[in-house]
């Protein structure tokens, strides 16, 4: 573990950052959710990344994550409320993950407020040695200076090439873990806000999928088919099912997909709720572990 980021975290970083600017003004009341899915991942691409860490997440008001739009979604954003867009971009598997939070209507500036002070407080936490505790500690009274909860259930993680949810977990809540941030580490950071009690619950319905590249059962032709043009293409990343629409000729992703995952070839991750139905807000940051405190590699042009 070197003492400087690799080129390519960086990279990565520089690329998701821009996205967010770019979409962050296109997220209004009456747009198709479809339309930033596809914009932010076609951004990705253009951008110069090799590829999409995981699926665009656009995640509205109670959903706190992992919604990203199936093929053909007609569903648009409301009139007022928080919308959480939340990407990742690679660079030779290098990761990128980064996440706003939009107010529709700006009715609900302390969950801004909350989520993003939270953010920059954690940010200023890191250093080698600093315990995954006290980050949290940090991030839970930020949170509650707002009045809000944070989502105790979800939290940040360890990033390592080709590995989004890589070994160690950043707590949104103060936690008795001796574990710690070394140097040269990378790690994002995504502290949640909530009205409700920051509890999590899963949706019936899951979008996004990954591969179980170890899982060997035996499959019809067309299933085989897409279990292997998803492991070639995605390899150990997250994937969104619309993502597969009308790419293997002759056979319905869909049915696939189900196929797949009874199999255990792949896994779904729900959409994902807050546990009372309260209202959530994210920002999310992907920071190096440097000698003297973290180099944020997703921060944004446009950012206080
Ligand atoms: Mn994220
Ligand atoms: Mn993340």
């Amino acid at each position: 573990m070197g003492d400087k980021p690799h080129p390519d975290f960086m990279k990565a970083g520089k690329i998701a950052g821009k996205v967010l600017s770019f979409i962050e003004s296109k997220v209004k009341p009456g747009v198709k959710v479809l339309k930033i899915c596809r914009l932010a991942e076609e951004k990705i691409m253009a951008f110069g990344a090799n590829g999409l860490a995981f699926p665009c997440n656009v995640s509205i008001n109670e959903e706190a994550a992992h919604y990203t739009s199936p093929h053909s979604d007609t569903k648009v954003f409301p009139n007022t409320g928080l919308v959480k867009v939340d990407i990742g971009a690679h660079v030779n598997g290098y990761i990128s993950d980064t996440a706003i939070t939009v107010d529709l209507d700006g009715s609900y500036e302390k969950y801004i407020v909350a989520a993003k002070n939270a953010l920059e407080a954690a940010i200023e936490t890191v250093r080698p040695n600093v315990r995954l505790g006290e980050v949290g500690r940090v991030i839970e009274s930020t949170i509650k200076k707002q009045g809000l909860k944070p989502i105790h259930q979800l939290s940040g993680h360890q990033l390592k090439p080709w590995t989004l949810h890589a070994g160690k977990n950043v707590p949104n809540v103060g936690m008795k873990v001796s574990s710690t941030m070394n140097l040269g580490e990378t790690y994002a950071i995504e502290p949640f806000a909530t009205n409700g009690n920051g509890t999590i619950k899963s949706g019936p319905y899951a979008y996004i999928f990954s591969n179980n590249m170890k899982n060997k059962k035996k499959l019809d032709r067309d299933t085989l088919r897409v279990r292997n043009a998803a492991r070639q293409m995605f390899k150990t990343l997250p994937w969104a099912g619309r993502w597969l629409h009308g790419k293997i000729t002759g056979v319905d992703a869909n049915v696939a997909i189900k196929a797949l995952q009874r199999a255990g070839a792949i896994h779904g991750y729900p959409v994902l709720y807050e546990g009372k139905d309260g209202m959530v807000s994210q920002f999310e940051h992907s920071v190096f572990v440097g000698p003297t405190g973290a180099i944020v590699s997703t921060r944004r042009d446009n950012e206080v």
